[in-house]
């Protein structure tokens, strides 16, 4: 594969190559947006990977375990009231900010998120494809009955343990956890909104959890253009058409060149 690595601005003549950008978006046909856990830490949400990140800390990666799950979803349904059942605390950040605003000025077309906070759908993006799992929805292990966010979230914050009002089974979110394969349908519209993309900004994501790190690859390989944003180095920064560290700095940027 050969890829024209174009070039790496890393915020020098921030404001000209930003001025670039911006009339590349308003001529694109397609432009979508690729984030990670740096998107979501503006909103005071730990970053998994980072330096105090949730994985980090005691029980952190239980939290997802399916086999943890299983044995007791309680290890789940605990840890997550104050993270994951708390959308009504939590505010979008900029970049949330930023994407919605650019959908509906017509210059994006599709968020596609690693996230599962909701904040981007919270901001007012109505396009999310949410590549690990969503708590919008919850289902029962055992019989498959559908329950929404709000109905389980009002059961967590009272401290109860959510069961199945059918059959008494568990009742999982639909966040991918350790031990599942992601959602082969949202993988399967990810790839697809990637391939015909001829822009994708790359907000947030270090691009190390795989495969989902390979759908901005498939603009790149399509003949589209990478611009990646993140304050840590990635595998693809070398394919980045723009690679930007300050991520407040961007969004601040581009929302002044773009007058929105
Ligand atoms: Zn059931």
């Amino acid at each position: 594969m050969k890829f024209s690595p174009g070039r790496c601005f890393m915020d020098k003549n921030r404001e000209d190559s930003i001025r670039e950008l911006a009339f590349g978006l308003r001529e694109a046909s397609c432009c979508t947006a690729f984030t990670g856990a740096g998107v979501s830490t503006f909103s005071g949400i730990q970053d998994f990977r980072g330096k105090n990140g949730l994985y980090r800390q005691e029980k952190g990666e239980e939290l997802f375990d399916l086999a943890v799950f299983n044995r007791d979803p309680g290890v789940y349904y605990r840890g997550a009231k104050d993270f994951i059942y708390n959308i009504e605390d939590k505010t979008p950040g900029i970049v949330h900010i930023l994407l919605a605003k650019l959908e509906k000025a017509g210059l994006l077309n599709t968020v596609i998120t690693q996230n599962i906070d909701l904040l981007h759908q919270r901001a007012g993006s109505s396009h999310v494809i949410e590549v690990h799992g969503s708590p919008l929805l919850h289902h029962c292990l055992k019989c498959g009955d559908e329950s929404s966010y709000e109905d389980i979230a009002a059961l967590v914050q009272r401290g109860k343990i959510p069961t199945c009002r059918k059959c008494g089974g568990s009742i999982k979110p639909d966040i991918t956890f350790f031990g599942e394969a992601l959602p082969v349908d949202a993988m399967e519209q990810a790839f697809e909104v990637a391939a015909r993309s001829d822009w994708i900004l790359v907000l947030g994501s270090s691009l190390v959890v795989q495969p989902a790190a390979l759908i901005p690859l498939e603009t790149v390989k399509k003949g589209g253009k990478m611009v990646i944003v993140n304050n840590m180095a990635t595998p693809l920064d070398s394919c980045a058409w723009q690679r930007y560290s300050d991520l407040e700095a961007f969004c601040t940027m581009l929302s002044k060149v773009l007058e929105l």
